[in-house]
């Protein structure tokens, strides 16, 4: 069985190594090395190879020889499909491991890690469920001699780059469905987060994926950026900050590849006054604070009816203080610490500069004073009231355990403050009228609503974003269709002369 190389996690000294995967090797690199210190600790618990567009180059060529033979893309969707189903059970069986590698590097909490595992492996089935299902149309709209074949064929080689906020569930929403299209792929995972898409790596090899499929090329932006410039890559799919995405858009136009994106967010939680309150605010403090609000669907901004203001922000006061900020890997922690220092900083400036703006702070506001985490970048989980629309924390992504609390007096107030920011990623709305929260969630400009629920729903339904929040969709049928093309073939049949005038030569 695959080895992963885990430790400091299981309690060793020494920090893990990652070189880069590329035609089923892994390639020791000689250059620079980037390393990666647990944002809860300090200690330093792995170093990566920092890809060069040299490293990138030869991913890409091992992952183009490997389309272009018979290895994969031709192989039936019946092939691809098992061996996706193996890596399933190998993520499953592997699971607590890949879960603490992420808590570990990430700083959050291990039940999250544990659900993004969860998540990782049910992902991997639904791509070998896609496998099979891959298919296009017919069309026999033409007349008897016409008939129409809309074949659905991979797309080529992908570069897929991660952000490290999700790592081992945001390349499972990308890789496996890129791999059951047929497609051959190149990955460049987060710097901060490198350890489980190098682990995942390991269990695709051990699955049976043939050499160059998959192909890893560690490293930072300049590694992206190769990747996203590459000639030869025919899609790239990208999550992380709409800023990069700006970056990667300009970066795609010399070959024009197709992309999919998937950008920040600045969700709005809408609460009416008939909303099941107590649900509501359960609700409300884990939209916001769920993965330490290291999340592009945190539900950041609360906007709640002014006749029920007073009441319900008690109630998410209470309940946001009683969550428990503590080291990602004990069992108990809610919140844990931010992906690393630079970061805590400039969220505590957001809160500084809305408290200067003229917002309160109903709770938190400041780093965790515990000496147990002292070595960490931990924040007390913070409520800011009276957020107006002209502070930048109502319409800034701050990525971090930071609600904001605005209030509204009509629904279509509360709507425009809902969508009156740049994102669109997702909302949610909670009311106990389906008069009141379906033409709510209609009126939304999101990729995702949730009502009466929050981050919620099935790996069958497309995400991503309207607005600045970016283009495409991942999972889904649409998801998988990003990483697919379509070629009509017309086919005729039975008489042909007389329709080709054009060019004829006259009869003599
Ligand atoms: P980031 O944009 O800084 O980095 C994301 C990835 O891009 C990393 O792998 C990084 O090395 C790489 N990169 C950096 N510069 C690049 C360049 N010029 N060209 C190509 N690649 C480059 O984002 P992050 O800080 O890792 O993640 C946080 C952001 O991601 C937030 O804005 C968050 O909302 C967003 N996010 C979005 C989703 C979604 O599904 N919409 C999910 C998670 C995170």
């Amino acid at each position: 069985m695959t080895q992963l190389d885990t430790a400091p996690v299981t309690g060793g000294t020494r920090p893990r190594h990652h070189d880069h995967f590329i035609d089923g090797d892994w390639v020791r690199s000689s250059g620079e090395i980037i390393e990666r210190r647990a944002p809860a600790t300090g200690l330093l618990v792995s170093q990566v190879a920092a890809g060069t567009a040299d490293t990138v180059d030869r991913a890409v060529a091992a992952a183009r020889r490997a389309f272009e033979d018979d290895r994969w893309s031709q192989v039936s969707g019946f092939e691809r499909a098992a061996v996706l189903h193996r890596v399933a059970d190998l993520i499953s069986t592997h699971a607590e491991t890949l879960a603490r590698l992420d808590a570990e590097e990430v700083g959050k909490p291990i039940l999250v890690a544990r659900a993004d595992v969860a998540g990782a492996a049910q992902l991997t089935r639904y791509a070998a469920g896609l496998a099979i299902q891959m298919q296009g149309t017919t069309h026999t709209n033409n007349g008897p001699e016409h008939t129409g074949l809309v074949l659905r064929e991979a797309a080529g080689v992908v570069g897929l780059i991660t952000p490290w906020n999700f790592p081992a569930l945001i390349l499972s929403q990308k890789l496996p469905l890129a791999l059951a299209a047929g497609c051959t792929v190149v990955v460049k995972p987060s710097e901060l987060t490198s350890s489980s898409a190098a682990a995942i790596a390991r269990l695709y090899a051990e699955a049976g994926l043939p050499d160059g499929v998959l192909n890893v090329v560690t490293g930072d932006g300049r590694a992206g950026a190769a990747l996203a410039e590459h000639p030869d890559v025919d899609v790239l799919s990208f999550t992380g900050s709409t800023a990069t995405g700006r970056r990667i858009i300009a970066a795609s136009a010399g070959n024009l590849k197709k992309l999919s994106l998937e950008l920040g967010g600045k969700a709005a939680t809408v609460v009416f006054p008939d909303a099941d309150l107590d649900a509501a605010a359960a609700g409300v403090v884990f939209g916001g604070f769920f993965n330490n609000g290291e999340c592009c669907v945190a539900q950041s901004r609360l906007l709640v009816h002014t006749d029920i203001a007073e009441e319900f922000l008690a109630a998410v006061r209470e309940r946001t203080a009683a969550l428990r900020v503590g080291q990602p890997l004990d069992e108990t922690t809610d919140v844990g610490a931010l992906i690393h220092e630079a970061h805590l900083r400039a969220v505590v400036g957001a809160i500084d500069r809305a408290e200067e703006a003229g917002a309160t702070v109903l709770v938190g506001g400041s780093r965790a004073s515990s000496p147990q985490l002292a070595g960490g970048s931990f924040l007390v989980p913070t409520v800011l009231d009276g957020v107006t629309p002209q502070m930048a924390a109502f319409s800034d992504e701050i990525f971090g355990p930071v609600l904001t609390a605005s209030r509204f007096r009509t629904t279509e107030e509360a709507l425009a403050l809902a969508n009156g920011v740049d994102y669109g990623l997702s909302n949610s709305v909670w009311s106990r009228d389906i008069d009141t929260a379906l033409p709510f969630a209609r009126g939304l400009r999101s990729g995702s609503v949730y009502v009466n629920t929050v981050i919620d729903g099935p790996p069958t339904m497309p995400f991503g974003g309207y607005k600045t929040s970016g283009i495409g969709r991942e999972m889904g049928q649409a998801g998988f269709e990003e990483f697919t093309e379509l070629k009509s073939v017309s086919i005729r049949t039975g008489t042909r002369p007389g329709r080709f005038t054009i060019g004829t030569p006259p009869a003599s």
